[in-house]
């Protein structure tokens, strides 16, 4: 008979990997969810394919995990990604490692991780309860004794948080979590979107909507200073951009607008960062030398994609139908000079709400890495994404809110074995 309980608040990796530890260690579990199912982020993940972890070790994972990395690293070794992967296999979901050691479900549906841990919880007994939403942790004597929901008392011996950010609010991570831990004295670090589409000042971007480029260095600066600057794919979008390498450098933008919401960011492109200006000028010269009576903007088709050129060209100020021959020193240079820095002016960020992670959050300071319990409420603590910690794209933010939502189960169950005796 198993006489203690633990709640856990959220439904999604965090907390159910937290709740399936808990009862793995023998205790009562009830998980309260608001939404009528869990895992309703984790569905949306990896555009519906689930990236659900990095196959990296510790400390590539402690250093992708950009906020707060080093806190994460205890977590991390006590549930690895290779412990991840183990889990999901063993759970009848076979996985595959993708380009940057991305790990996703062999069948490229998000919904088989769900199942899996769905199946995991009800397999250790854990007791769901789906449409409740917890407004409340109720404190005893600086314990934590019960939560309030939906009106009604649950009692409990301890309580787990693992409500996520406020990214995405219709999957239900609406920020609860914060008003949750704030009401019993915890400190919240300003909250701010990271991962998240970038705005830019110039028009013209809306002409190079959905073309995609491979193998792009972007910098960003801000008044000549290089805040930022990291190389990969990136995507135009109606209003700006998006895609790994800018979602990545787009932390930075968000913290900088957050401290000078109208102080602007300077970010170029170079978009052939492989070769340096000597050897692209010796390029260009070759390309201008075997074909002398070909027109300016044709040339350029051995460069660019055919949907940058128009805005090149228009860039560049030369005229499109300038022939090889004609292009001099002065022309050269000004391609050069566009082909290394292609020059955009961030305005601000897509909002929190667009955001793939929240930035900040539950202050680090005030839970033990080791356990992921309060310091100050006995019996609770916290997993996941509520937590000031938040990663790069590629599978590290899910396996922070699964390392921390294992870790905050077995703190949660050694708390209630350590009353025991
Ligand atoms: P969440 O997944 O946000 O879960 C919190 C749960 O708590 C929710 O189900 C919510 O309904 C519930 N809840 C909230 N308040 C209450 C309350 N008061 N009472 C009861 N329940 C409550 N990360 C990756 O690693 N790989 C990816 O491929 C990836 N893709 C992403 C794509 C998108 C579009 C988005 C938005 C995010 C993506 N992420 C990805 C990030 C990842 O989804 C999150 O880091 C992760 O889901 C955080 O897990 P969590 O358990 O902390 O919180």
């Amino acid at each position: 008979m198993k006489t203690k309980t633990i709640i856990v608040i959220g439904g999604g990796p965090g907390g159910m990997m937290s709740a399936y530890a808990a009862a793995k260690n023998g205790h009562h579990v009830v998980l309260l969810e608001k939404n009528v199912r869990l895992g309703k982020k984790m569905l949306i993940t990896g555009k519906g394919r689930c990236n659900v972890t990095n196959d990296a070790p510790v400390n590539e994972l402690v250093k992708a995990m950009v906020g707060n990395g080093k806190f994460l690293y205890g977590a991390f070794s006590d549930f690895s990604s290779e412990d991840t992967m183990a889990w999901f296999t063993d759970g009848g979901v076979p996985l595959k490692v993708e380009r940057g050691q991305r790990v996703f479900p062999v069948s490229d549906i998000s919904g088989d991780i769900v199942g899996c841990m769905e199946r995991q919880l009800a397999k250790v007994g854990v007791e769901v309860k789906s449409q409740t939403t917890a407004g409340k942790i109720i404190v005893q004597d600086g314990v934590a004794v019960g939560v309030k929901a939906d009106g009604r008392i649950i009692n409990a011996d301890a309580v787990v948080i693992a409500t996520g950010g406020v990214s995405y609010p219709r999957t239900g991570s609406t920020g609860d979590g914060y008003k949750l831990a704030q009401n019993v004295g915890h400190t919240i670090k300003p909250v701010f979107p990271a991962l998240v589409p970038l705005v830019v000042k110039e028009s013209y971007v809306g002409d190079l909507e959905g073309l995609s480029l491979r193998n792009a260095e972007i910098s960003i600066k801000s008044n000549g200073k290089v805040l930022g600057k990291d190389f990969g794919e990136m995507v135009f979008t109606d209003v700006g951009m998006s895609g790994p390498v800018i979602l990545t450098l787009s932390r930075i933008c968000a913290k900088h607008f957050s401290e000078q919401p109208h102080e602007p960011l300077d970010l170029t492109i170079n978009l052939k960062p492989a070769l340096t200006e000597e050897q692209l000028d010796l390029r260009l010269q070759r390309d201008y030398d075997s074909y002398p009576k070909r027109n300016y903007s044709t040339l350029l088709q051995e460069l660019l994609p055919k949907k940058m050129i128009p805005v090149f060209v228009q860039l560049s100020q030369i005229d499109p139908w300038k022939q090889g021959n004609q292009i001099n020193k002065q022309d050269r240079k000004v391609i050069l000079k566009l082909l290394r820095a292609l020059p955009f002016t961030v305005v601000k960020c897509r909002p929190i709400e667009e955001a793939i992670i929240t930035a900040g959050g539950v202050n680090v300071k005030e839970i033990d890495p080791k356990t992921m319990g309060s310091k100050k409420i006995h019996g609770l603590f916290f997993a996941g994404e509520v937590i000031d910690i938040d990663g790069v794209t590629g599978g590290f933010n899910i396996q922070a809110a699964l390392s921390t939502g294992y870790r905050s189960g077995l703190g949660a169950a050694n708390y209630l074995t350590e009353m025991d005796e």
